[in-house]
């Protein structure tokens, strides 16, 4: 790739210097006692980032792979769960669901809209016979740049008792407060190429207690994604198949990193980075796909049928990358990204690109 190109996409987002300089180092071995104590470090901070005493596992897969591994783990075929949809991932957790013949349940909200958190109280306030096993969401929804209501949809899980929450955190994990054990989260997946500021190929799974005690009874098959044997390496400071030791090594920079930063600052650096992107494009006359209660921290979709016309002078004029729509949104919206290692200035510098090619 191309050492101008800036990525305002929303994965895989810019890598920090430091954390380039990492992957070019020498691999270790990775049953050392060197590569032991970076395990034991990046397990901590990941713990620190989601915000939890429970386990956080590393996957050598793309979040697609931590969605997988968070399903198969914890559910056995015909169970009836939830699968929430409002875009292009919650429509993949219920391939995922069918893949395993999994009942899917779905609650759905158009795409540009935040899921309806009543549709789940009154679902699960209705299963008195505490058929479901789990309620399945995607937190913040990337193809469309929508934020769903997590933390109330999660009290309503709660007030079941029964079922499992499994959530989609690739986009707001790092970008967002998702306090896995202040709401009493399940299921967390997430994909390095993110909020993690390095490129893909981790995948991580947040697991409770409670999903744990699920794992035990559940029936789904599994070999490499089953989580049962990464938390038995993860506990030694290892791991159960060679990981990606340069990328972990990466890791344990933008962990150190973010630690200096602060969780706070992240998130209010994401808030501001998306009302500055939100109001610029306001101002611009152009038209927000998301709502201003619903709009996810690290991505901004606009509608414009210039959309791919707009793309094309960015990247060609200014070097920028700013992602097209998805599926029947190609050539309806574009996407800004502001997810990672994006400073104020990128964002200034992103909106005066777009603003030229307005012009254009
Ligand atoms: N879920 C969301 C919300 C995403 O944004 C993405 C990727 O963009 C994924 C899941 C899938 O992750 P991956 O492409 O790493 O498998």
């Amino acid at each position: 790739m191309d050492d101008k190109l800036m990525l305002m996409i929303p994965g895989p987002t810019p890598v920090p210097e430091q954390a380039l300089r990492a992957l070019a180092k020498h691999p270790i071995g990775h049953r050392s006692k060197e590569f032991e104590a970076v395990i034991a470090e990046v397990t901590e901070n990941l713990k620190w980032l989601h915000q939890t005493q429970s386990d956080v596992l590393m996957l050598t897969a793309s979040g697609t792979g931590a969605m997988e591994a968070g399903i198969i783990n914890f559910l056995s075929p015909g169970d009836r769960v939830i699968v929430a949809s409002n875009g292009k991932f919650g429509e993949r957790w219920a391939f995922v669901a069918k893949a395993y013949n999994l009942t899917v349940d779905p609650i759905t909200a158009e795409w540009g809209q935040a899921l309806d958190p009543e549709q789940f109280r009154q679902k699960l306030e209705a299963d008195t016979n505490k058929e479901i096993k789990a309620v399945i969401v995607t937190h913040s929804e990337t193809s469309t740049g929508v934020v769903n209501d997590l933390e109330t949809i999660n009290r309503h899980v709660k007030a079941h008792g029964e079922a499992l929450i499994i959530v989609d955190a690739v986009t707001s994990l790092g970008a967002m407060n998702v306090p896995f054990d202040a709401w009493g989260l399940d299921v967390v997946a997430s994909g390095s190429q993110k909020g993690f500021m390095i490129p893909p190929g981790l995948g991580f799974v947040a697991v409770s207690a409670k999903a744990w005690s699920a794992y035990k009874t559940a029936k789904l098959p599994k070999f490499y994604l089953d989580l049962g044997k990464y938390k038995k390496a993860t506990d030694k400071n290892s791991s159960p198949f060679t990981p990606p030791i340069n990328l972990i090594f990466a890791l344990q920079t933008t962990l150190r990193m973010m630690k200096q930063e602060g969780l706070e600052n992240i998130f209010k650096r994401h808030e501001r980075q998306m009302k500055a992107t939100r109001a610029a494009a306001t101002a611009m006359g152009l038209k927000l796909y998301a709502p201003d209660h619903a709009a996810a921290r690290s991505i901004t979709a606009v509608v414009t049928s210039d959309a791919e016309q707009i793309r094309s002078i960015v990247k060609k004029r200014f070097d920028i990358v700013m992602a097209g729509g998805q599926d029947h949104l190609k050539g309806e919206i574009f996407r800004i990204g502001h997810l990672g290692f994006v400073s104020d200035r990128d964002i200034l510098t992103a909106i005066a690109a777009l603003e030229a090619a307005l012009q254009e």
